[in-house]
């Protein structure tokens, strides 16, 4: 039996940046889901509904927008309570804030409170697909994998790796962290949604002697992702050159040990020099950027326009515990004032790539998420301006088609009603 959805629909045919047309916006739309949950038809309502069959379920949103379940590319479950703590910038959080709460998942029982609700909270807000850095604790870490499994969310996610400064209890050495990944790895064999992410921390949490397991990881298991973070703070990459004064440059640490490729995600990238961003497009590694994350931790402003020219594929990131959002769809204001404040202007279709089509063809899952094409699996999530008066208000006033996105994504912050994956819904608000 199919179901149809009804609602407002917003979502994008093709790259933006690329393309001035690609963006959907269909007032009165519907989205026809078949019983394997892929969608059979998307647009507007008078044409999907066109012939349905009598014993179809219709579920009617009224003025509620559709929009593609959305893409967290980064975020870090071990750090759910680290969200808002004072700090003087990246390496001092680390270790005043963060390697403290992250000891906290020794504790299975505590792990798997917390994957319980950062899954339902990243559900919540509208996130169908996750890529997170797992706990240093492998039993903390497969109870998140548990907890993506049942309630349904697409979830990339490692064991977060590091052998080196750091606290004892976080630190691991290479021949027990391959044991672990390959576990984890074979794990996710069987599993449609769930993948395993090598996840090394960053390169000054790692010896030489992990970076190349990791690398010999990936040689063997060469569809393997990677992430990892790069040229965050002006101190950390001073750092990492006196750590590894044979690089080139930060990149280049990763680069020598063979871990770079289509399926490498490096967050924030807000320093890169020019031989960086050749570098990564020319292995096609995917920047991710992590808007509330940066000005949080005073890490500076993200240089997009650089990273586009170069044509480097992005994604947005939450970044929690350094972001100050569960839902990644409140980032999208963020990133859009961080690059007005470089000249830089974004319009409503390439903000909404940024964490539904864009990522989901980064990260090769363009047939399951990111869009309302006929034959993706009908991943959505329903924003509902509808008990807002204000809000209602404002788009009452706009004036063109495209006007009302951008609205919403700059204030709209708690109005998910609910999120479908796979034409069912997993959560209700
Ligand atoms: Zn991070």
């Amino acid at each position: 039996m199919d179901t149809v959805f009804l609602g407002a629909l917003a979502y994008l045919l093709d790259d933006p940046f690329q393309r001035s047309a690609a963006l959907e916006i269909i007032e009165r739309g519907a989205i026809r889901v078949g019983a394997d949950g892929r969608i059979r038809a998307a647009g507007e309502r008078r044409v999907v509904c066109a012939g349905l069959p009598s014993d179809s379920r219709v579920v009617d949103y009224g003025d509620a927008w559709l929009l593609p379940g959305l893409i967290d590319a980064h975020l870090h479950y071990p750090q759910y309570y680290a969200l808002a703590a004072a700090n003087r910038g990246l390496l001092s959080w680390l270790e005043q804030t963060v390697f403290p709460e992250e000891q906290a998942f020794s504790s299975q029982a505590y792990a798997a409170r917390v994957a319980d609700a950062l899954v339902r909270r990243l559900l919540g807000g509208g996130v169908t697909t996750a890529v997170v850095y797992g706990s240093r604790f492998a039993p903390a870490t497969a109870v998140l994998f548990d907890a993506a499994k049942r309630h349904g969310l697409r979830l990339f996610a490692g064991v977060t790796l590091m052998d080196r400064n750091g606290p004892g209890p976080l630190l691991t050495d290479p021949d027990s962290a391959w044991r672990l990944c390959e576990t984890f790895y074979s794990r996710c064999q069987d599993e449609q949604d769930l993948h395993f992410v090598l996840t090394p921390r960053f390169a000054l949490s790692c010896s030489p002697a992990l970076l190349e397991m990791c690398g010999e990881f990936k040689r063997r298991f060469p569809d393997v992702y990677v992430q990892t973070h790069i040229n965050e703070n002006r101190e950390e990459i001073d750092q990492v050159g006196r750590a590894f004064p044979e690089a080139q440059h930060y990149l280049d640490v990763y680069d020598q040990y063979g871990l770079l490729g289509p399926r490498t995600l490096l967050a924030h990238d807000v320093h890169p020099q020019g031989a960086e961003l050749r570098r990564m497009a020319e292995t096609g590694c995917v920047v991710c950027h992590c808007p509330s994350s940066n000005l949080f931790l005073g890490s500076g402003l993200f240089p997009l326009r650089r990273h586009l020219q170069h044509g480097i594929s992005l994604a947005l990131g939450t970044d929690i515990g350094a972001g100050l959002h569960f839902s990644v769809w409140n980032e999208l204001s963020e990133a859009y004032k961080i690059q007005r404040l470089q000249g830089v202007g974004l319009n409503a279709a390439q903000l909404l790539y940024l964490v539904t089509l864009g990522p989901a063809r980064a990260l090769g899952i363009e047939d399951r998420a990111g869009t309302f094409k006929a034959g993706a699996m009908a991943d959505f999530w329903v924003l509902d301006p509808t008990n807002d008066p204000y809000l209602c208000e404002r788009l009452d006033r706009c004036e063109d088609a495209e006007s009302p996105l951008f609205t919403l994504i700059q204030l709209a912050r708690h109005h998910c009603r609910a999120t479908c994956i796979r034409g069912r819904i997993v959560e209700q608000v």
